[in-house]
């Protein structure tokens, strides 16, 4: 080989960056100092996993520095050993480089590892804004880090920190709320997350964590999506500045500087300015003065900036000016899930024509680098298993069933119907009494979720039979009521991630055609009749409210519905309050607290109490 051609040497076993002694700065300044630009260009790349399966190689040969499960796909084999396995083998590959820098892999558990079969599944968000407990938070997201950890990745695109001011939103549940305060009170699960003390991240309790999607997803113009039937999802926000840092980067604020989140997702959507006359909205991926200016400059954000699925390909321009533009903009790693190959190659060309400098290259290397060392991923690249076997215990379980009843809101309670009385003959109605994936919702073993037995724990039906052998249920309401003084129709979506919302209910709020026929059937056969609500955002239900004794919002509980039984049995009291505002129609959409014509059928931070531990 001709000396001058030669690839550069293997670094040092003594090399400073492999020393764990050493502070994470030096460390990265060693390791910085000895990589080519295409090294580095790997190191801000992010593959698919389906996208590598079938040619691992090119993780070696891209120098790749980063994988993940897009909308969480689970490997073939869905046990922990599968998941681990299979990160695993990844990450042989990329330690088979040169400088042997590990792969940091992602994951979107945001309700739990909800794509593992057999995990321990929380309420969507939304169910744990109402909790107003961010204790509670904070413990969910440290089994939800401990078992996503022992599987593998160790990072989560999590939390989502959107504010949700228009429940058309097809990721409505994906928020805490619609008040920023409320999120960013919520934050606690950062700490969950990636523990308190920048150390703790080495520890396999622990992960990396995201908050998404920067900023202004959840507030974006009814009908201002350009991507088809999306409608509000990948929309734009049409504000002025002091209201976007007021409403949607607050919470990024109090992540970056009280829990000092290590990563930090944009979003897909654009901000157009009022006080610059309207009519120029920029995509976030693309917004320098956002992402650069406010995130890494005012707010101070220290750790980097991964783009969202693909998300640079809607900026406009051809492929090498989405990749510049993100680039300068300030976003650090690419999501780039059909392009991996095509993304190095297009980077390290503009770099080469001097159209993105290398003080730009070695900022963003640099973040993701700190990111790695904090995680201890260069002295245990392998997953630590130790902890698999706390996946899905009861000891976790238990915790998701206490959220699952902190989450439950009382609406109405006429002539105290609630709590029910041991044992009491009660008749249940409506499929989302008794399906696991519909109360799981999106997000679950799947990206979108799916209706039916999809993952272990137990349906409302089964907590219900826990308090009571006297219990009749059917689907339909189809069965004969005689002789049940208690009826409990359960009504709700089913399962969907991003975009519209419920595709079955035909993207709206309203109650389904069936659900509104066994809210009559029952609530006019039976003495007390109760309804819960299992649905990821409120439904309209004021023309149906007058028949019910009760009226409970369930949200999206997860693998353990019997919580819902515990509030309704009076075994725990109900203590959640609304954190979002409900509307009375849908065209009174978006209404939030606040607004100067406020009237919706319950507001914001409603919610009725009664006392637990009763005793029949
Ligand atoms: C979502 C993100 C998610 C990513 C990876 C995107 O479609 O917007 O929230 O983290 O997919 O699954």
């Amino acid at each position: 080989a001709q000396p001058a051609l030669a690839a550069p040497p293997a670094p040092p076993a003594n090399a400073p960056y492999l020393n764990p002694r050493l502070p994470v700065s030096k460390r990265v300044d060693d390791l910085l100092r000895r990589m080519t630009l295409e090294e580095k260009v790997g190191q801000m790349t992010q593959a698919e996993r389906g996208a590598v399966d079938e040619n691992r190689d090119q993780i070696t040969e891209l120098k790749l520095g980063s994988i993940l499960s897009g909308g969480g796909s689970a490997p073939a084999d869905n046990t922990p050993e599968g998941w681990a396995d299979m990160v695993d083998a990844y990450q042989s590959k990329a330690l088979a480089t040169r400088l042997r820098i590990p792969l940091i892999y992602g994951i979107d558990s945001v309700h739990g590892h909800g794509n593992l079969v057999g995990a321990t599944v929380f309420p969507h968000n939304i169910g744990m804004g109402a909790t107003r407990n961010p204790g509670l938070v904070r413990e969910q997201q440290k089994i939800t880090a401990k078992e996503t950890r022992a599987t593998g990745p160790q990072w989560i695109f999590g939390p989502c920190v959107c504010v949700v001011r228009d429940l058309r939103w097809g990721r409505s549940y994906e928020a805490y709320g619609e008040a920023p305060g409320l999120v960013a009170e919520m934050e606690t699960g950062i700490e969950g997350f990636q523990g308190r003390r920048p150390g703790d991240m080495k520890r396999p309790e622990h992960v990396l964590a995201t908050v998404k999607h920067y900023a202004g997803d959840g507030d974006t113009v009814f009908g201002s999506s350009t991507t088809e039937g999306y409608t509000l999802d990948q929309g734009v926000t049409v504000t002025d500045r002091r209201t976007f840092m007021k409403v949607n980067v607050a919470p990024y604020v109090t992540a970056v500087k009280k829990y000092r989140v290590g990563s930090v997702m944009p979003s897909f959507s654009s901000v157009d300015w009022k006080e610059d006359g309207v009519g120029n909205p920029v995509k976030m991926h693309a917004h320098k003065e956002l992402l650069t200016g406010v995130l890494k400059g005012k707010i101070g954000f220290d750790g980097f900036v991964i783009s969202d699925w693909a998300a640079i390909q809607q900026i406009p321009g051809d492929y090498a000016t989405q990749v510049r533009t993100s680039v300068n903009a300030g976003v650090d790693m690419f999501m780039e899930p059909y392009s991996a190959p095509q993304f190095v190659e297009t980077l390290l060309a503009e770099v080469r024509a001097g159209r993105v400098k290398t003080s730009r290259i070695d900022d963003a290397v640099r973040r993701i680098l700190k990111a790695k060392f904090e995680l201890g991923l260069f002295e245990r690249p392998y997953t630590d298993r130790r902890y698999a076997k706390t996946i899905g215990s009861p000891a976790h379980r238990a915790v998701a069933r206490r959220a699952v009843a902190e989450s439950q809101v009382l609406l109405k309670n006429r002539g105290r119907a609630l709590p029910l009385k041991r044992n009491e003959k009660i008749y249940v109605a409506g499929v989302n009494a008794d399906d696991m994936g519909n109360q799981a919702g999106g997000w679950t073993v799947t990206w979108q979720g799916q209706s039916g037995d999809i993952i272990p724990g137990t349906t409302i039906l089964d907590g219900i039979r826990q308090y009571s052998k006297n219990v009749t249920y059917s689907e339909d309401a189809s069965a004969p009521t005689a002789g049940s003084d208690v009826g409990i129709v359960v009504v709700g979506e089913t399962p969907y991630a991003e975009g519209v919302g419920d595709v079955g209910n035909g993207h709206t709020l309203d109650l389904s055609d069936a659900d509104k026929a066994n809210i009559d059937t029952v609530c006019t056969a039976v003495e007390t009749c109760v309804v819960l609500d299992v649905a990821g955002r409120p439904q309209i239900v004021t023309d149906r409210l007058a028949k019910m004794d009760a009226f409970v919002m369930s949200w999206l509980p997860g693998s353990e519905g019997a919580g819902v039984a515990d509030v309704l049995f009076g075994k725990r009291p109900f203590k959640g309050r609304l954190p979002v505002s409900w509307p009375r129609s849908e065209d009174q959409e978006p209404i939030n607290i606040g607004d100067r014509k406020y009237d919706p059928l319950f507001p914001y931070g409603y919610g009725l109490r009664t006392r637990g531990g009763h005793r029949h």
